[in-house]
């Protein structure tokens, strides 16, 4: 899989040469030419890793990394901090500001590459990147929820998971396979970039099985616009007979035909605000207990924890 560079550098024949270099080099790059083109790039499409130029006509580096920290949904993506400037001071700025590394131009081609390898390992070691979807994984979704459960905020568990993967993948293949996880990864992160804030997240918790952390009001919409988009979206990954027979047909070991549904997807949730909920393993277990039930349901199911239960 190629990783996505977003480079922001206000001098055009520069940005043109760098990004040249780096594609050159095998990545993916989309350039901006100010901070706030490079603000809108961020959320059209998520980067692996951003390269900024500290000095730019709007708002600088350091503002730059301030925001897409503060955004829960960004703050995973190493930045890369390029200056002509040598000081100490705009080192320790960038990183009070958030940076993950700090590059000085001129520079070595060769040294920069090492350092975008460098943060872009780094970032998926500490924050176990999930390869497919690019979405967090299990522990830093963990982290996430004990904050939400720690602190006094109201929030909301939704666990989103796919229901016949296994049949799929025996009549489509792997990468078949891959690409729905691909497209479903990508429909959360859609659904979170349009109806969310920067306080909610998303992470992959398991295969086809996603979690979502965000506040009571926007459970609801995420679920309905995830089921939405999902059972339109899904169709394209079958064959015509397939979906005009609405289902696929599987042999089974004794080589006996027997059919398996078109995929659903099915969510389930709770949250502290109609129910007290004591730790974060407590939301987990009543947010599973609830897709378990949702997981029943032979068309795509959406269901909160509607029980009041005030201790
Ligand atoms: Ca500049």
């Amino acid at each position: 899989m190629t990783e996505k560079i977003l480079l922001i550098e206000d001098e055009e024949p520069i940005a043109e040469l760098i990004a040249l270099n780096l594609r050159m080099e095998g990545y993916e790059v989309s350039v901006a030419y100010t901070g706030y083109d490079g603000f809108d790039k961020i959320y059209e499409d998520i980067p692996n890793l951003i390269l900024c130029d500290l000095i730019l006509p709007d708002i600088d580096g350091f503002e730059l990394c301030k925001r897409i920290k503060a955004d829960e949904r960004m703050r995973r993506v190493p930045i890369i901090i390029l200056t002509a400037r040598k000081g100490l001071e705009d080192k320790i700025a960038a990183m009070k500001a958030g940076a993950d590394d700090f590059i000085s131009k001129p520079f070595e081609y060769e040294e920069l590459y090492a350092r975008i390898e460098m943060n872009l390992w780094r970032s998926r070691r500490t924050y176990d990147i999930d390869f497919l979807t690019q979405l967090p994984g299990f522990l830093p979704f963990l982290d996430a929820l004990s904050q939400k459960a720690q602190s006094q905020e109201p929030f909301s568990l939704i666990f989103v998971a796919i229901k016949g993967l296994k049949e799929y993948r025996q009549v489509y293949g792997e990468e078949n396979l891959e690409n729905v996880l691909k497209f479903v990864g990508e429909t959360i992160r859609e659904v979170l970039k349009k109806e969310g804030t920067k306080k909610d997240f998303a992470a992959v918790v398991g295969i086809g099985k996603f979690a979502i952390v965000t506040a009571p009001e926007r459970a609801d919409h995420f679920a309905h616009s995830i089921i939405k988009i999902f059972n339109e979206g899904v169709r394209s990954f079958y064959s015509l007979g397939d979906l005009e027979r609405g289902a696929i047909t599987i042999l089974t070991r004794r080589g006996m035909e027997r059919t398996a549904p078109i995929m659903t997807v099915h969510i389930g949730g709770c949250s502290n605000a109609t129910r007290k909920i004591n730790s974060m393993w407590d939301a987990i277990e009543i947010a599973d207990e609830v897709l378990e039930y949702s997981m029943g349901f032979t068309t795509s199911s959406y269901f909160m924890d509607r029980r009041k239960q005030y201790c």
